[in-house]
């Protein structure tokens, strides 16, 4: 496996990070720049790369990170909306090679995303 990823080292607690919710299998931190009032990272303590090579071996860790957006969403009061976004590979705007789902909340979204 290459370098660290910055998730990796969030997760070691090597660099600094805001965190709303970590659990044996998962961390959630503060997007470092938000794109909407509430900006979170949904992070996999395994390193999976990105979503297009996750593979069945991955399921139940993929439902634990789904299964964690309706309990951050209720927790921080997102009555309103919110959206999520998986960025996979460079046409998908990927620069962590860390899977990595952000929740954005906090303001009316655009459809189609850019
Ligand atoms: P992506 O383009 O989907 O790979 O998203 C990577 C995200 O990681 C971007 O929204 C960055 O702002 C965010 N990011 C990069 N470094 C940090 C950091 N140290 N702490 C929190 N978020 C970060």
């Amino acid at each position: 496996m290459s370098e660290k990823t910055i998730f990796q080292k969030i997760i070691d607690r090597e660099i600094p990070a805001t965190i709303e919710h970590e659990d044996e299998q998962c961390i959630v931190i503060h997007d470092i720049s938000p794109q909407a009032p509430t900006h979170l990272l949904l992070i996999p303590k395994k390193r999976i790369v990105r979503i297009g090579e996750a593979t069945p071996e991955d399921t139940q860790l993929l439902g634990h990170l789904m299964a964690q957006i309706p309990l951050l969403a209720q927790k921080l009061g997102w009555s309103d909306g919110f959206r999520t976004v998986i960025n996979n590979g460079p046409y998908g705007g990927e620069a962590v090679p860390h899977l990595h789902i952000h929740l954005l909340a906090g303001r009316q979204m655009a459809w189609p995303p850019g």
